[in-house]
This record gives C-alpha cells, sequence and structure tokens, in this order.
C-alpha cells in the first residue's frame, strides 16, 4: 500500500517539475527547488515512519533524509540563505503543498528561506507562470491532475474497500496531496457512474476541458 502511495507523491512531483522550464534559472527558482526537494523527502520519510512526531521534522531534515536516502543530498540556498523550518496543524479546509501527514494528521511545514522567505512564496510564483502556459499545455497538465485524481479514487477504494465521494473526501484522507489546479480556471468533478468500483466508479471531468476519457488535445 506504501508503495502505492509513494508513486503517488511522486507523480506529484514530477508533474510539479515538469514545468521548471517555466521558472527561469536564477537563485530564487533554484532554492525553491531545493525546498521543495526537502519538503518531498520529508513526505516519502512520513509515509514510511507514520509516527514520526512534528517536533522531530527539523532533525530528520537535517540528518534523517539524507542518511535514510529520502534526499540524495543536503540542499542549499544558492544565495547563502539559511532554512529553518517550524510546523502548524492543518485546517481541515486548507490543503496547501507543504501539507504533511503524521500519526494520522496533517501539518503545514514552514520552510523558509532567510533571503528568499517562505516556501509558499515560490509555489505562488511557479502557479502565476503556469496560467500563462499555451492552451495545449494547459490542457496536458489538466489531463494528468485528472489520472492523478483517478488513481485516488483506485488507492482510496483499495484502502476503505468503499469508493470516495467527493474531491473533498480524497483530500481530507490524504489520498489527494493537494488540491488540484487546472490553469484553465477549470473545477473538477466527480461524477458517480451506474456501475463500477475505485478508478472506475466515476467519471472525472473538468468544466473547462470536459471529461477524462472523451477529451481531445
Ligand atoms: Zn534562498
Ligand atoms: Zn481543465
Amino acid at each position: 500500500m506504501r508503495t502505492y502511495i509513494k508513486i503517488v507523491v511522486l507523480a506529484l512531483f514530477i508533474s510539479f517539475f515538469s514545468f521548471r522550464a517555466f521558472a527561469g534559472d536564477d537563485h530564487f527558482n533554484k532554492c525553491g527547488e531545493a525546498r521543495n526537494l526537502i519538503l518531498c523527502g520529508l513526505e516519502l520519510y512520513l509515509i514510511d515512519h507514520m509516527d514520526a512526531a512534528p517536533e522531530s521534522f527539523e532533525k530528520i531534515i537535517n540528518t534523517g533524509l539524507v542518511e535514510g536516502e529520502y534526499l540524495s543530498a543536503p540542499q542549499s540556498c544558492p544565495s547563502g540563505g539559511t532554512f529553518s523550518y517550524s510546523f502548524k496543524p492543518a485546517g481541515d479546509d486548507i490543503f496547501p503543498r507543504n501539507a504533511v501527514t503524521s500519526g494520522g494528521k496533517r501539518y503545514i511545514l514552514e520552510i523558509n528561506c532567510s533571503v528568499h522567505g517562505v516556501i509558499d512564496v515560490y509555489f505562488a510564483e511557479n502557479e502565476k507562470k503556469k496560467f500563462a502556459m499555451p492552451s495545449t499545455e494547459k490542457a496536458g497538465a489538466c489531463i494528468s491532475n485528472m489520472k492523478t485524481i483517478k488513481g485516488a479514487l483506485e488507492l482510496y477504494y483499495m484502502d476503505k474497500n468503499a469508493d470516495a465521494r467527493s474531491m473533498e473526501d480524497l483530500l481530507k484522507n490524504g489520498y489527494l496531496k493537494c488540491n488540484p489546479t487546472c490553469y484553465s480556471n477549470g473545477k473538477y468533478e466527480l461524477k458517480k457512474r451506474a456501475s463500477g468500483f475505485g478508478a472506475a466508479s466515476c467519471d472525472v471531468e473538468c468544466t473547462v476541458h470536459g471529461n477524462l476519457e472523451k477529451i481531445k488535445l
């Protein structure tokens, strides 16, 4: 089961980085990428160590991730900024990229750079650039979001032997890490099918790009 969750985490990671070409090559972006790698490493660590105390996150990041091979090398800011970490419980209604789950509870991990600020600023800048992509790339990103939602439906069913009813169900139970964004401002909807389980229980639709199975680029 954990392997499947890892695949979902990695799929989100890859879909995030596949737009890297847009982000340019300055220190701000390299620092953001470094901190996003730390975030992804901690997520993988927490999948394997579900009972890790949030108070230990900083120690895990500074020693555990590299030693445990959740990160290939220590990450740093190219401008010489220092990283600091803090956490707070995540509310039930917010699903930011920097949310992590441990011991069944969700936390927001703040990864601050003394030069470049909080990681949310980096994520927000990247999102802005994606809204400026050509429409075919926006459609491609939307399709990959809908495939991720399909995968989450399948994982939910395998774990709970019941079908997720809504996007909120997938988010609140951690099967989707963060709310997927359609860069053409579409919203995602699950339309229950007459029969079928897991990934086959629903049609996944975007209000702009349409049904995943019928979509044409
Ligand atoms: Zn920095
Ligand atoms: Zn869409």
